[in-house]
């Protein structure tokens, strides 16, 4: 296993009562895979894993179970508190299959991380997401049949085989497969496919009113604990903007390293952030790198970024394609500071990174609203945290396609939990958003960056606006732009996902000529 990387990111298990013919599948994420093949008096289990050099780590065996883990954990301390007298299990897999012997399906409320799991327990298969869903979970399930994957498009040639299942989140275009929700666990039985489904989180509804200076540090030392919780062995590489939640990370990151972080920051030929992310860099001596993606590379990344995010929502690929971009070209980035020969078996094959981000921070704290009013201010993020599931903004495969793991600490679950539940005069104040991370952050930045003001990173990097000027230049005319960003990514969406075409043979201006013949021949286009 690379000791940057979880042991597994991805996988694809079915469990038959027949003698069904296993499915070849598709990921977008990159990692060694793994097959298995397992029969039991109930049932076969075919599973296909992405691992990252010791796949035995990423499952677990035990009273003729067998849990499969993708992901990690961040609160592993508490939980080895709860096998009293055991020796802590050498892996996550472990760790959770042993609290499954304690707690059953609520093992799933003990666990703070980022993982998709599923369990396969004689005539039983559970399925289990983390409070975020952060790492995304379908699955096709009918009588004698169960199917899971990390990706969408792994169970291509399952889809008609399956049922809806009303506890399931449904998947555009594919009737047979839904997304398991987050914060979920799907319990169901194999022979009749009927589940029963548990809530394992939901976001916090009430608000807590704490003084300015209690709610500052709550959040200091939540972000502090989340920070450290997802810095493995290796120095930690910050995704770097140069705006407050990233540049905390930073901070957090470096004050708890020996040496040097390594930090990285993307820009466009047309805009970027690099000004406001050196200030950061220089001010905690990072090993800093720009990256600048010429604007026409950056939109030929479309149908990769819907690939991995596998999400139609165009506004939502408009933040994850210059991310996306950058994981792609990160492959010469600084040193992954191993200093190797530590005497781990599982030594450090590769170059995956471990990759920090400040993504997610204005979810909670209302942030890209740029909304004073207290009632609007908690609305948007009332409705925010409602409709978050589903979009895969958090997904690790925008990272794993190019080999490296991302980890958001904005989206830990104790963080949340705090950040959520703070009343809104503590996420706007003295004429600042998100002022209370502001509050929390002050002694460890530099004043600028502390009060700096939000820039979306699809308005810092130009994405938008040269997503608009490519539809434009195609004809399109302005008061159409949005509607045939949405087409565009359906149809990229349903090339790349629906029917797995890889993504680079999907001819995006042949897509974009598409979206505007069609736009130009019906006044109000309607969707396919
Ligand atoms: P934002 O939309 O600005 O909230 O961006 C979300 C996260 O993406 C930030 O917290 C950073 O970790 C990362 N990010 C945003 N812009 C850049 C950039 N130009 N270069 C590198 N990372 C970025
Ligand atoms: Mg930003």
């Amino acid at each position: 296993m690379q000791a940057n990387l979880p042991a597994a990111i991805g996988f694809m298990a079915e469990v038959h009562q027949d003698d069904a013919r296993p499915l070849e599948p598709l990921f977008a994420a990159r990692g060694s895979t793994a097959r298995w093949h397992e029969r039991t008096a109930d049932r076969t289990l075919h599973t296909v894993l992405l691992h990252s050099g010791a796949p035995d780590e990423a499952y677990a065996r035990e009273h003729g179970r067998t849990l499969l883990f993708a992901g990690e954990l961040y609160n592993r301390d508490e939980l080895s508190g709860l096998l009293p007298g055991r020796v802590l299990p050498s892996s996550d897999a472990a760790l959770v299959s042993a609290l499954f012997d304690g707690y059953g399906v609520h093992a799933f409320r003990l666990l703070n991380g980022r993982f998709a799991a599923l369990l396969a327990d004689r005539e039983r298969v559970v399925f289990a997401t983390d409070h975020a869903g952060s790492v995304p979970l379908y699955a096709c399930v009918a009588p004698g049949q169960v199917l899971a994957a990390t990706e969408a498009k792994a169970l291509r040639g399952a889809a008609a085989r399956g049922l809806p299942i009303s506890q399931g989140r449904a998947v555009r275009r594919r009737p047979g497969t839904c997304q398991v929700p987050a914060g979920s666990v799907l319990d169901i039985q194999v022979s009749t496919g009927m589940c029963v489904s548990h809530r394992t989180w939901t976001p916090p509804l009430a608000r807590r009113i704490l003084p300015e200076d209690e709610a500052a540090d709550t959040v200091r030392r939540a972000l502090e604990r989340a920070v450290r919780a997802r810095t493995g062995p290796h120095t930690p590489l910050v995704v770097l903007s140069g705006g407050i939640d990233s540049s905390a990370v930073a901070a957090l990151a470096a004050r708890r390293s020996a040496g040097p972080i390594d930090t990285v920051s993307m820009g466009t030929d047309e805009a970027d952030e690099f000004p406001q992310a050196r200030v950061v860099a220089r001010h905690l001596g990072s090993a800093h790198q720009e990256i600048t993606v010429p604007t026409a590379d950056l939109l030929l990344g479309l149908p990769h970024a819907i690939w991995a995010a596998e999400c139609p929502d165009p506004d939502v690929i408009e933040y994850l394609l210059p991310l996306t971009a950058l994981y792609l070209r990160l492959g010469d980035t600084g040193s992954d500071g191993d200093t190797g020969g530590d005497g781990d078996t599982r030594g450090n094959h590769g170059t995956g990174r471990r990759i920090l981000t400040g993504y997610g921070a204005d979810i909670p704290l209302g942030g890209m609203h740029r909304e004073s009013r207290l009632p609007e201010l908690e609305t948007a993020v009332c409705h925010d945290m409602d409709t978050f599931d589903g979009l895969n903004e958090l997904t690790p495969t925008l990272s794993a396609m190019a080999g490296h793991w991302s980890t958001h600490p904005y989206w830990d679950r104790d963080v949340l939990d705090v950040l959520v539940s703070l009343e809104a005069g503590l996420k706007r104040r003295h004429g600042r958003d998100k002022w209370v991370l502001r509050a929390a952050l002050h002694d460890v930045l530099p004043h600028e960056v502390v009060v700096r003001p939000k820039l979306g990173v699809h308005e810092g990097s130009g994405t938008t606006a040269s997503f608009s000027r490519l539809l434009t230049d195609a004809g399109i005319p302005q008061d159409r732009v949005r509607q045939a960003k949405r087409l565009v990514v359906e149809e990229i969406y349903d090339q790349v996902v629906v029917e797995g075409r890889h993504p680079d043979e999907v001819a995006l201006d042949a897509v974009v000529e598409l979206i505007a013949d069609r736009s130009a021949h019906h006044p109000c286009p309607v969707p396919r």
